[in-house]
């Protein structure tokens, strides 16, 4: 059996900090990665994904920390190599086809043979692209270009920041199986997002981020474990359900939600709360089982969860 010390750290990152201008955009991020991951990285808009992945590319400095790819210095040319950016825009040649786009970036990185173009192509569902010039591809097609060049010299780790920004249902779709399958193949992927729900198909792992910090690294299954089923009921009046509910099951743990509605975890029985609530003249306007979502957890975290660090 595999154990987690056959399966290294793509990426790790200790102390990572960036200060700009005497302001915090990441604060002591300790990150970690293992290969053959698929790390979802999630956060709001600001708070500090782009910031992270540039360092974690070598395309900014940190003020402060360590980033270490593979066990080696984020700084190693040889360790460079086995990475692939797409970061913000792909700088797209509008007038060029995607083959152009591609042997362009090739000849740049010293790799102008045409196996390498055609791999990478194909790998993104480009080799039929044929004449038509990016300035007419969709935003799906864009980014699957975007994909390609990242893909240029084969690297072991992809990181791919917000790549699902400004795509429609069918370019997500797309993306999404790109991504399982460049995973497939034995490539570990560092994918940002400020939607959880749009890398919850896919992610092996999340990493939530909140005002330049960590706030949770988790597995997908201690997510889905985390998403417990709940029964929820609307009432006219919480004051009064509540101390009932907490009378006749104190066992449980009701949650007020607003001042109409109430969250029950870990109940087996919803119809035995209505019938009392009913029974002792409390009104019940509507009543069920849910489950909480990816979403609904993030959105959790995001508001009040204590940063874990
Ligand atoms: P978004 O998806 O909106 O880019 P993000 O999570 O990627 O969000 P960052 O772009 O990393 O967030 O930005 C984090 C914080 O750092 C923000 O407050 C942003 O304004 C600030 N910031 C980012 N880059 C710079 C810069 N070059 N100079 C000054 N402040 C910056």
């Amino acid at each position: 059996m595999r154990t987690e010390r056959d399966n290294p750290y793509a990426v790790e990152t200790r102390a990572l900090t960036k200060l700009y201008g005497g302001r915090a955009a990441v604060r002591h991020l300790d990150l970690q990665v293992r290969e053959g991951q698929i790390y979802g990285f999630i956060g709001r808009n600001g708070a500090g994904k782009s910031t992270t992945l540039k360092m974690i590319s070598g395309l900014a400095r940190p003020t402060e920390g360590d980033i270490r790819l593979f066990g080696k210095p984020v700084s190693d040319p040889v360790i460079r190599r086995r990475l692939g950016v797409l970061i913000e825009s792909a700088g797209l040649y509008a007038n060029l086809t995607a083959r152009q786009n591609v042997m362009m970036k090739a000849k740049c990185i010293g790799l102008a043979d045409e196996a390498s173009v055609d791999t990478v192509l194909s790998q993104t569902g480009l080799s039929d692209a044929g004449k038509k010039k990016v300035k007419h591809f969709s935003m799906g097609m864009k980014q699957r270009l975007g994909v390609a060049l990242a893909l240029l010299g084969n690297p072991d780790l992809l990181i791919l920041d917000e790549p699902i920004n400004g795509l429609d249902p069918e370019g997500i779709r797309e993306l999404r199986q790109l991504v399982l399958d460049l995973n497939e193949e034995g490539k570990t992927i560092l994918i940002s997002s400020h939607i959880l729900g749009e890398l919850s198909k896919i992610s092996t792992n999340y990493g939530i981020i909140k005002d330049g910090q960590l706030m949770e690294q988790i597995t997908r299954e201690e997510l889905e474990e985390k998403c417990q089923d709940y029964f929820q009921i609307r009432v006219a009046d919480v004051k009064r359900a509540l101390p009932l509910i907490q009378e006749h099951f104190p066992a449980l743990q009701p949650k007020v939600q607003d001042d109409q509605s109430i969250r029950i975890y870990g109940l087996a029985e919803g119809s035995r709360i209505n019938q009392i609530l009913i029974e002792n003249q409390v009104p019940v306007y509507e009543s069920g089982f849910h489950r909480m979502d990816l979403e609904e957890y993030f959105l959790n975290r995001m508001e009040g969860g204590t940063v874990n660090v």
